[in-house]
């Protein structure tokens, strides 16, 4: 299963960017498998300690290909009710409403009440436009009859000023949601500048939004580990969709002693199969395969871009420059560098590397071919 697939790179996304950007409708988990699994665990848990079977995935749940038919199935073996989280972004496609009219609940985001503000926020695939995401909100509106409550995630200085809330305020009237949950990023969100507002925010916040509106906790819940034997499994299951700080993985994980939970981390830091990432002082443990921008922490890996510059020979004298040069001839391939930020450091690199350049050139006999 990939880390994370989805149609947008929202700024405060905890699982990091998204790379690539995908909008295709794939089964990327077999969708037996899913069914299997609530069977198993609505059997294993009394019904009366679960109160819904909500759908996220790690990424977007609307571009699995078989979202309706698991929906179907899962309704058939359980009488829970059937949440599902979205962005709403393809939502305008009939397919897509008619899988979603079988939950009992929907969540779509929605960030902005402007074109502008939503590509600052969300940045979606440019097929994902916010006319279709309107567009799509309003008429799944009309043919969904049961719960539609929309998330708002407030980014402070972004979708937290005055005018920013009137357009949402006015969006919302237009599409007309029972509920509005106003919530504010409390995990590692993918970019370093992203800032959550506090409790009073999001309390003035709902009262700009209106009557359906209200501040909501982050869902935090307990996890039913009991099918893991091995703590280093469990780990993995548990910060693959969540990237947590140590102190909650340890309350999270309490089946286990906390020593052993940090011999785990420790063994999976090592192999380079988790890495830390810091975000206004607050470090969170993460799966390594999620792209966050900014400094290596020094307790595992921070997901830091570039190409393997380090295995450019070092020199010293003429061959540094030579180094120099090694890194002008890599920057060239800039796929190769995993985020914008990695690009511009190289391409500062080339910047200070073109007079050295200059110089082997001019001097090129003075070298060995
Ligand atoms: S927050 Fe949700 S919609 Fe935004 S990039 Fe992450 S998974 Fe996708």
């Amino acid at each position: 299963m990939p880390l994370k697939s989805c149609n947008r790179n929202c700024v405060y996304c905890q699982l990091g960017r998204t790379v690539p950007l995908t909008n295709d409708r794939r089964e990327y988990v077999p969708a037996t498998e899913v069914v299997a699994a609530v069977s198993q665990v609505s059997q294993a848990q009394r019904q009366d300690q679960i109160d819904w079977l909500t759908f996220l995935r790690s990424g977007e749940p609307t571009t699995h290909a078989r979202l309706g038919w698991i929906i179907s199935q899962v309704k058939r073996i359980s009488p829970l009710p059937v949440a599902v989280i979205t962005n709403g972004s393809l939502l305008y496609r009939p397919e897509v409403q008619e899988e979603l009219l079988a939950a009992d609940a929907v969540l779509p985001s929605l960030d902005a009440g402007t074109a502008a503000l939503y590509r600052t926020i969300n940045r979606p695939r440019p097929a994902c436009t916010f006319e279709r995401l309107v567009e799509g909100l309003i008429a799944f509106r009309r043919r969904f009859t049961d719960k539609l409550w929309i998330e708002v995630m407030l980014v402070k200085g972004f979708n937290d000023t005055e005018q920013a809330l009137s357009d949402l305020a006015a969006l919302l009237t237009r599409i007309g949601p029972e509920q509005v949950h106003i919530s504010s990023p409390q995990r590692p969100p993918a970019e370093p500048w992203v800032e959550a507002p506090g409790p009073e925010d999001l309390a003035r916040t709902a009262a700009l939004l209106g009557g359906a509106a209200r501040p909501v906790a982050s869902l935090t819940g307990e996890s039913d580990l009991s099918a893991y034997e091995n703590v280093v499994e469990a780990i993995i299951a548990v910060l693959c969709p969540h990237p947590m700080t140590e102190e909650e993985l340890m309350r999270t994980l309490n089946r286990w002693m906390p020593g052993q939970v940090a011999r785990g981390l420790a063994q999976l830091s090592r192999d380079k199969r988790l890495q830390v990432v810091t975000r206004h002082g607050q470090r969170f443990w993460s799966s390594s395969g999620a792209r966050y921008p900014g400094k290596p922490d020094r307790r595992g890996e921070a997901a830091q871009p570039g190409p393997p510059v380090t295995s450019v020979r070092r020199g010293v004298g003429p061959f540094a420059e030579v180094v120099n040069l090694e890194v002008c001839r890599l920057t060239q391939d800039v796929s190769a560098y995993r985020t914008a930020a990695a690009v511009q450091q190289a391409r500062q690199r080339c910047t200070r590397a073109a007079p050295a350049a200059k110089a082997i050139r001019s001097r090129a006999a003075d070298f060995p071919a």
